[in-house]
This record gives structure tokens, C-alpha cells and sequence, in this order.
């Protein structure tokens, strides 16, 4: 959850240029050449000729289009308003199909390309982020909420947005009106004056249950108890408020300090048939349509028995988990997050699900713990962060020696150095890339592993 804050550095030389772009690079920006060097450009597709002004940044090259010559067949007008400067999704201006393309080649350019599927569409890839974090900012004496423009600190005022669910439209809506009643001012960064940092809504697919959390920089909350009346009036579907400390200069969004103000701190939503508690500081899959989808297929190509033992790694708040223990016999989930693992606790309790048990460590120390005690697994799930697994969390799994594994990753390149690894000992059997993300330049995938016959 950080934004990168991009320190202006002096210009040196610009100038306009004709280019044509040859491919597109993983951000979903066209490659060109200039000088010899390939240069990226946002908003430029394949095959694409355009008039660009080019500028040198310290030893980089930025570039902006000022008109596109030739266009793609694949172009396609964006219809978000903010597109062009929000920074939220990059690929907008792609056809739907051809983002689909773009990702599974980029799957299929890194990892073996004949165990990769086709990837896996939204059917309908808008409104489907369950997670919104808005930020908070005075334009025009007026307090606004909206998006960092790409790589700076200013808020671009968005009042639509068409990746996330319509539900947060209207709650932000009544968010500045009523932090405009009630004299609530927004927090400036330059000068770390001001209340209000950002808000972030969770919100329930199948509940429509929604979690709001003012990220504020001191807790001296003025005119409370009004503003929270005026709000649960307006939105009943809130059933929790949540005020986050956050009183340091940083980019990253919430502090450590959480206090209810209303409800429990959570929601609760279902996936796969099973409930699950959501906190503001737990991790949940964002597009809950197609987290559906990722898991049915994780659990496809488990393909676990009623008598193995499963393990799942990096579990947050124990979806995998808990879906797994329908086939399993018993199911270990491990996660560093401590409220993760409480949540998890309490899904599996919520579920009445005996067969589980949670364990709050960091996955490559109890991996290491549970090579040494030979413990048993027969399947091994794991589902780290961007930067992947450890050696060493990988060298145990080849000491534990489950007969499979199920691999899911949101970044392709931490995946493909991990399968290196795992290749010593286990066959990738098969790779299905998921479109979590429409518009957006990510993209899931889940691999499943199986142990190489012994020679
Ligand atoms: N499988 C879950 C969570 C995946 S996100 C789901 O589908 O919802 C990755 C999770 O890894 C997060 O919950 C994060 O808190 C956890 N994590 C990050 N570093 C970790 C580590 N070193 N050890 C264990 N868990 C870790």
C-alpha cells in the first residue's frame, strides 16, 4: 500500500519525435527505440505510430504522446473520464480480449510456454474491486478524494469510478459532503496539517456488508459522534467504522494504531460457499468474482484426497484453507499477519470446521521447523506475496516432499525464478493465468507442481 514519491528532477533535453511502437512492455507501455536505447511510452499499443515529446530525467527518458498517426486495430476509446490521469488502470485504452493476449504471452514469454492455458476472463471486467483506498485533499478550498497521478503526490479528483464497486461512488459521495458540513479538513502532506488522509472502504460481494476506515493523523476526531450518526443514516449497509492512526510522514497508508467506532471492525462476505471475516488491515483478494474462479481452480488442480494432509502458506485470513478442508483430512494454514490469523481462527470457528489449524509464523521458518521434524504433507499450497518465496522455504518443501504443489502468484517473475528452483525436484505440470485485475497491467497465475518419479 505505498505510493511512490517521485522527487522532481531537472529536465535536460526534450524534444518531438515520430516513433512506432514495437511491443509493449510489462506496465502495458509501447517500446520504441530512440538513440539506440528501447524507451517505454504510456498509452502507445503495438504496431503504433505516434508524434511523441520526449524528455531526458536524469538518465531516463519520459515520454507523452501528443497524437497517435497510425492506430491499432486493437485501440479502443477508454470510458473513464479520469483514464488518461488517474494512473489506477493502464491497459484501458486495449480491447478487453487482446488484455487477455497481452498478459498470457507476457505468462507464457517466462515461464514453460506449452503448460501455459488460456487465461481465464472477467465475463463482465468492470465494478469489481472490493477494496477502495481513496485519498484525501483540499482543491479549491474544497476537500476532495480521488487517486495519486502516476508517480507524484497530487490527488486527482474522481467522483466515478468504473473498476470498483458501485457502492463506493456513493459512500465517498456522502463522505465529503458530510466532511464538508461538519468542517473536517483534509491533511496536506507538505505542511502535515489537517485530519483526514484517506478512506478506505471494504465492501461484501455477496453481503453488501461495508467496512469504513478514516486513515486520520491525529485521534482527536472532530464532531464524531454527528458525522458517524449522519453517515450510518445515509448507508445502513455500513456495518463497521474503523479510525486508523496514521501521524507519520510516509507514503504508506495505514499506521499501526486501529480504533472501532463502530461495529466490529469487520464485514463479512462468502466465497466458495464459505462466510469469512474481513478487517481493515488483513489481506482479501480484491475482485471477488474471479477469486471464485482462482480457487475453484487451485482446488482443481490440487486434486486433493479425502486421507492427505494439505499444507497452505501464506493463508491470510485462511480462504484457501477452509476450502480446502472439504477434501482434505486435514489442513495446516501458516501466515506472518497476526490479525490475519486471528480472522482465520475465527472463519474457521464461523464455519464450524474442525479439521484446521492456524499457525501465526513466517512461512520459511516453520517450513524449515517442519522439514526438521519430517512432519508429513501430501499437498502444498503456497500464495506469497510480489517478491515470492525464499530458497530456503523452497528447499524445505523439496525435504518435506509432498506429492504435489499448487503454486499462486500475482507476479510472474518471482513465480518463474521460484519454479527454477522447484524443478530440482518436481515437474510443472501446468500453469492457468487469471485476470484479476481488468485494466490493469497485473496478472495472476496458478501452477501445479508434481513430484518427478525417482530414477
Ligand atoms: N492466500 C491468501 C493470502 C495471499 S496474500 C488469500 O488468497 O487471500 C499473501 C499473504 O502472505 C498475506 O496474507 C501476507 O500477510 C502473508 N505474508 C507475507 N509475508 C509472509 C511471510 N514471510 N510468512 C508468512 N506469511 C506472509
Amino acid at each position: 500500500m505505498s505510493k511512490k514519491h517521485n522527487k522532481k528532477r531537472p529536465v535536460t533535453r526534450s524534444e518531438r519525435i515520430k516513433a512506432k511502437a514495437t511491443s509493449l512492455n510489462e506496465n502495458g507501455h509501447g517500446m520504441i527505440k530512440y538513440q539506440g536505447k528501447s524507451v517505454p511510452v504510456p498509452f502507445l499499443l503495438a504496431g503504433e505510430e505516434a508524434l511523441l515529446d520526449l524528455e531526458k530525467v536524469g538518465k531516463h527518458y519520459q515520454s507523452t504522446i501528443q497524437s497517435v498517426i497510425k492506430r491499432s486495430p486493437d485501440r479502443v476509446s477508454p470510458t473513464c473520464p479520469y483514464y488518461y490521469s488517474c494512473g489506477g488502470c493502464q491497459l484501458q485504452h486495449l480491447d478487453y480480449k487482446k488484455q487477455g493476449k497481452l498478459k498470457e504471452n507476457q505468462v507464457k514469454g517466462l515461464l514453460p510456454k506449452k503448460k501455459v492455458d488460456p487465461i481465464i476472463l472477467m465475463k463482465e471486467p468492470y465494478y469489481y474491486r472490493n477494496k477502495v483506498i481513496a485519498s484525501v485533499a483540499t482543491q479549491n478550498k474544497k476537500l476532495i478524494t480521488g487517486f495519486y497521478k502516476p508517480f507524484s503526490h497530487e490527488v486527482v479528483a474522481i467522483d466515478h469510478c468504473e473498476v470498483q464497486m458501485p457502492q463506493a461512488d456513493k459512500i465517498l459521495k456522502t463522505l465529503r459532503s458530510l466532511c464538508s458540513k461538519h468542517k473536517i479538513q483534509a491533511y496536506n502532506e507538505d505542511t502535515q496539517n489537517g485530519f483526514l488522509r484517506h478512506i478506505l472502504l471494504k465492501m461484501g460481494h455477496k453481503t453488501d456488508e461495508v467496512l469504513v476506515t478514516f486513515v486520520v493523523a491525529s485521534k482527536v476526531f472532530p464532531s464524531k459522534a454527528k458525522l458517524l450518526k449522519d453517515l450510518k443514516e445515509a448507508h445502513p449497509e455500513i456495518k463497521s467504522i474503523t479510525m486508523n492512526i496514521n501521524n507519520r510522514k510516509t507514503s504508506v497508508v495505514l499506521g499501526k494504531e486501529e480504533i472501532i467506532l463502530h461495529g466490529d471492525g469487520k464485514i463479512k462476505d462468502n466465497l466458495c460457499g464459505y462466510d469469512f471475516k474481513i478487517s481493515s488491515q488483513s489481506f482479501y483478494q480484491i475482485n471477488p468474482v474471479q477469486t471464485e474462479k482462482l480457487y475453484q481452480t487451485a482446488m482443481d488442480l490440487a486434486q486433493i484426497k479425502k486421507d492427505e494432509v494439505v499444507l497452505d502458506t501464506y493463508s491470510g485470513i485462511g480462504t484457501i484453507s477452509i476450502i480446502a478442508t472439504k477434501h482434505a483430512k486435514m489442513v495446516y494454514g501458516v501466515e506472518l499477519n497476526k490479525e490475519a490469523v486471528k480472522d482465520a481462527n475465527h472463519n474457521a470457528k464461523l464455519n464450524k470446521i474442525n479439521n484446521i489449524k492456524f499457525v501465526q509464523a513466517d512461512a520459511t521458518h516453520a517450513m524449515v521447523q517442519m522439514a526438521k521434524e519430517r512432519f508429513h504433507i501430501d499437498v502444498l499450497f503456497l500464495d506469497p506475496p510480489r517478491e515470492g518465496s525464499t530458497p530456503e522455504f523452497i528447499n524445505a518443501a523439496l525435504k518435506l516432499k509432498p506429492k504435489k504443489i499448487v503454486y499462486i502468484s500475482c507476479n510472474p517473475y518471482t513465480l518463474a525464478r521460484d519454479l527454477k528452483l522447484f524443478e530440482k525436484a518436481y515437474k510443472v505440470e501446468r500453469v492457468v493465468p487469471v485476470d484479476m485485475f481488468p485494466h490493469t497491467s497485473h496478472v495472476e497465475c496458478i501452477s501445479r507442481l508434481v513430484r518427478k518419479e525417482k530414477k
